[in-house]
């Protein structure tokens, strides 16, 4: 088939891209750079199924080669980036989405968008199921990115009502793994870079918050089965596996070696007490469930970092 991934050379959209080169797809990649690196895909330039584009999605998009699934991953996503581009999120996530359902249009193809469990804000239902509306503060520092991604959700349920079209959308909740920007603020590369580094681990808060980490093979997989579902609701994909803040920082702490000491930090505005997803949907319409488990993930992403430390990265 033929996808176009846009967001290409992010953290999850690289992987993405390798991933549906190995089952065989061509893959048009896109992306704009603004949280992005080319290293990310400097290691499928030379296979023939791929190519790449480099725009900004927020500017209409024309592909003349066939495309069958439009995969929408274009956004800052951790909020170091949005709170740094606020504006570039909101008009992404608005005029993007809809230039990304445009090109699907026009080709007769599915289009998934990633959405994010930001939609159910400081949630006061747990588990976060799909139909639970969330709690989001629209005025907060965290709304450009919440309210981005909640008006696309809105704009491609409008996109699939009016006009049809199979569309998707994932509500991906904490993801990690090799390749997330050492200096993008989130909790998973700040503190394996500060227990190698043996500086002290910022905790913000007392670090009861808790979080469900997803290793990035498996969020991919869940997007691929359900870019080729016909589920137009959003679809929770994320790892229960829920710890608290405190905890991620022991487990960062035992399995680096470190001696670091924590080091407590004020709890940034809006930050969300608890987050797990309630997979039973995905589960019984895609049959996925995450396979790799939290030791061994955090291990291949420890020694990603430990390799971009060695190279200067
Ligand atoms: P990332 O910042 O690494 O990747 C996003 C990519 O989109 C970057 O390469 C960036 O340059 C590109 N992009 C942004 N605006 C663009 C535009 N206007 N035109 C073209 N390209 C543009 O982030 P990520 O962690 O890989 O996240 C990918 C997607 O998944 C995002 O949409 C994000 O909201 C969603 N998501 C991620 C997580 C997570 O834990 N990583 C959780 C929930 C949702
Ligand atoms: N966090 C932390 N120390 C850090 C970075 C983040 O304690 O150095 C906390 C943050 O306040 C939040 C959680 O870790 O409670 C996850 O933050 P991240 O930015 O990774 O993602 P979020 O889920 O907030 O989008």
């Amino acid at each position: 088939m033929h996808f176009v991934v846009a967001g290409a050379a992010g953290f999850v959209g690289s992987h993405l891209c390798e991933r549906l080169l190995a089952d065989g797809h061509t893959v048009l990649g896109v992306d704009n750079f603004i949280t992005g690196a080319e290293r990310n895909l400097a290691h499928l330039r030379g296979n023939v199924r791929f190519s790449f584009q480099e725009h900004d999605v927020c500017r209409p998009l024309t592909v003349d080669e066939p495309v069958d699934v439009v995969l929408n991953l274009a956004s800052p996503a951790s909020p170091k980036d949005y709170f740094e581009y606020p504006l570039e999120t909101l008009d992404v996530g608005s005029n993007g989405t809809r230039n990304l359902l445009e090109l699907a249009r026009a080709h007769g193809a599915r289009s998934l968008l990633a959405s994010t469990s930001e939609c159910y804000g400081d949630p006061d239902v747990h588990p976060q199921r799909e139909d639970y509306w969330g709690n989001v503060n629209p005025v907060g520092p965290r709304s450009c990115y919440d309210e981005a991604k909640r008006f696309a959700e809105a704009v491609t349920m409008a996109y699939h009502r009016k006009y049809g079209m199979t569309t998707q959308i994932a509500r991906i909740f904490n993801t990690y793994g090799p390749r997330m920007k050492l200096d993008d603020g989130r909790v998973v590369p700040n503190l394996i870079g500060q227990a190698l580094k043996g500086q002290p681990l910022t905790v913000y808060g007392d670090g009861s918050q808790t979080r469900s980490f997803c290793y990035v093979s498996d969020l991919v997989d869940g997007l691929i089965r359900l870019s080729l579902s016909g589920e137009p609701y959003p679809v929770n994909l994320g790892n229960p596996h829920e710890m608290t803040v405190l905890e991620f920082a022991e487990a960062v702490r035992a399995a680096t070696g470190s001696q670091s000491a924590v080091e407590f930090k004020p709890l940034p505005t809006d930050d969300p007490r608890r987050r797990r997803p309630d997979i039973t949907k995905a589960q019984r319409l895609l049959g996925w469930s995450p396979a790799v488990p939290f030791a061994e993930g955090l291990e291949r992403t420890i020694a990603h970092i430990r390799g971009q430390h060695a190279v200067g990265v």
